[in-house]
Parts: structure tokens; C-alpha cells; sequence
């Protein structure tokens, strides 16, 4: 952000698909607000806990100290009238209310600064990020590296048989892919092949 007069505060977003940095960059920017001296206060989703129950982690190991909610509302009640920058990550795990928490807390002065993926398993917009996108006066599009062909990659591969939008985890069960690598049913034809499968051992156990 340029130079901001008085105390008047913004929302800043950071987002992009899974091993873009995004947690990193989060980190990187709430670090350099503590080093200034200012109140920082940390958020996550309760329903993320890799790694560790109070810590961001970033995938290269970057930790910070943070606490864990359940929506937008949660973060209106723990956060304290002193606190002058507001960090959340994986916003897109806290639903609709974290649009209006982030939009009360800026107009109340404080800087907040919100991670999370844009877009889903199938390369659709993942609510509530692009409503967050709507308000904020920053936008930090990150990119990762398609781990198929080197391209800059935009989306978030699922590589597991299931369809649930939310499905927590890291390395192994999701990729980053670029626009032309990105497939974007293969979570629905590794669950299809699945009960093929299932179906055929079941026959052949019928049959024996
Ligand atoms: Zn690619």
C-alpha cells in the first residue's frame, strides 16, 4: 500500500492456488508489521490443522503463532480494540462472514490482511474469496510452478477420489497445474474407477 493518512485501515489479499506462497507472503508481511512494533493478531481455520493446533505453517516450514476460528464472527470477537493488524489465512475455509468481519474491522482502522485460494478442485471461484477480492483495496495474485510442465500454474490439482469441496491436506493429494495441465474431473474419474473396481472384486469374490 502507499502512504496511508491517519489511522484509517484497508484489506489487503493474498491469493492463489495451493504452493504459491501464499502463507509465506502472509507471514513475510505480518513479521515485518511486529518488527514496526505494531499489534498483530493471527487467525486460521479450525478445520486446517496441519502440521501444528496454533501456528501458520507455510509449506517451506515458516511458522507463526496463531489462533484458531470457525467463521468471520469468531474473529470479531477475539479481536482486541489495541490491534492494529488483523493476519487470516485460508479465509476461504471461514464462509461468508469473513467478507463482513474483514469490512468491519478496516472501517474500525485496522489493517487486515487475508490469504486463501481462489479457486477449488474443478477451477471454480471459491466463495468467499472473490467477494473479498470485491472489497479490498489490495489484490496479490500469487502464481505456483505446474509441477508437470514448469508453466506458471493457476490451479490446484486434486489428485484423491473425492468430490467434498473441502478436503485438507497437502503434499500427495494435490498438485499445482498450469491452464493447460489443469484436469479439472480427475477427482471424479479416480472415484468412478474406484467403484468399478470395487464392484468388480465384489463379483469376482461372488463368483469364487
Ligand atoms: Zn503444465
Amino acid at each position: 500500500m502507499d502512504i496511508v493518512k491517519g489511522n484509517m485501515g484497508w484489506i489487503e489479499v493474498v491469493v492463489g492456488p495451493m504452493f504459491s506462497g501464499k502463507s509465506e507472503e502472509l507471514i513475510r508481511r505480518l513479521r515485518r508489521a511486529e518488527i514496526g512494533r505494531q499489534r498483530v493478531q493471527i487467525f486460521k481455520p479450525a478445520i486446517d490443522q496441519r502440521y501444528t493446533k496454533n501456528g501458520i505453517v507455510s509449506h517451506s516450514g515458516l511458522e507463526i503463532a496463531s489462533e484458531l476460528v470457525k467463521s468471520g464472527s469468531d474473529i470479531l470477537e477475539k479481536v482486541a480494540p489495541r490491534t492494529e493488524v488483523v493476519g487470516i489465512d485460508e479465509a476461504q475455509f471461514l464462509g461468508e462472514s469473513v467478507v463482513d468481519a474483514c469490512t468491519k474491522l478496516a472501517d474500525l482502522g485496522k489493517r487486515m490482511i487475508v490469504a486463501g485460494l481462489d479457486t477449488d478442485f474443478m477451477g471454480r471461484p471459491f466463495e468467499p474469496m472473490p467477494r473479498l477480492l470485491a472489497v479490498a483495496e489490495e489484490i496479490t495474485k500469487l502464481l505456483a510452478i505446474c509441477m508437470r510442465c514448469g508453466n506458471p500454474a493457476v490451479h490446484t490439482q486434486r489428485l484423491v477420489a473425492s468430490e467434498e469441496l473441502i478436503v485438507v491436506g497437502a503434499g500427495g493429494m494435490y498438485e499445482a497445474r498450469c491452464r493447460r495441465c489443469f484436469e479439472p474431473q480427475l477427482a471424479h474419474q479416480i472415484a468412478e474407477e474406484e467403484k468399478e473396481h470395487a464392484a468388480a472384486a465384489k463379483t469376482r469374490a461372488a463368483s469364487s
